[in-house]
């Protein structure tokens, strides 16, 4: 089965090729889509369904998307849906990071409980739609450990994994991420022909 993927973002295009084996997986450039998709919804599912449909009409192909984010209870769930964009400049993940730092400077460890969360949705050329989610749960370090990964993994400890995803090797955090939840889940829901 050819899934194209309604993302620009390398990192999470790859995370996702390594995760979702068996099925070819291909770039919505590759695919041929080269517009820009505007994510105006309020939820996760929400943009992975705008993404995913974007290129599903555009292309008449199967297209899967996966909208995800940092929620941190300190700061009431935030950077949620805007965690690409959090420092007001989408994908500056050095700036993000350190925003991020500044907001919860002072507090305690116990205090920085957080979860990344990824909604997958899948959309079909025939019309019908899947669309499945994950979580994985940590807390945001005080600085830094690691440059693996990308986002706010090297602030992300894991604790499946108990280190940072800065550190987990690519295999640690696909064993146990946010997305890589979402796709078992979609995998599942495949197999089952649902
Ligand atoms: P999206 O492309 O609108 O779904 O934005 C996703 C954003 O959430 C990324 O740019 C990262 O800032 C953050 N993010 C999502 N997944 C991860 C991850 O696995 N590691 C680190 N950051 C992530």
């Amino acid at each position: 089965m050819r899934i194209v993927v309604a993302s620009g973002n390398s990192n999470k295009l790859r995370e996702i090729a390594q995760i979702f084996t068996g099925y070819e997986v291909v770039s919505m450039a590759d695919a041929g889509f080269a517009g820009d998709i505007d994510e105006t919804g309020a939820t996760f599912a929400e943009n992975a369904l705008i993404k995913a449909r974007a290129v599903r009409d555009a292309l008449g192909c199967d297209a899967l998307a996966d909208d995800s984010g940092l929620c941190v209870e300190a700061l009431g769930g935030a950077p949620g849906v805007h965690s690409a964009r959090f420092c007001g400049r989408h994908g500056d993940d050095a700036a993000n990071n350190r925003l991020l730092l500044e907001k919860l400077q002072g507090v305690p460890a116990e205090k920085r409980r957080a979860y990344f969360e990824s909604c997958v949705a899948l959309c079909f050329a025939d019309g019908r739609e899947i669309v499945v989610s994950g979580r994985t749960y940590g807390r945001i370090l005080s600085a830094a450990e690691g440059e693996g990964g990308f986002g706010y993994d090297p602030l992300f400890f894991s604790d499946e994994l108990g280190k940072s995803f800065g550190v987990a090797l690519p295999a640690e955090k696909n064993a146990v991420s946010h997305r890589a939840k979402a796709l078992a889940a979609l995998a599942a829901r495949l197999r089952e022909g649902k």
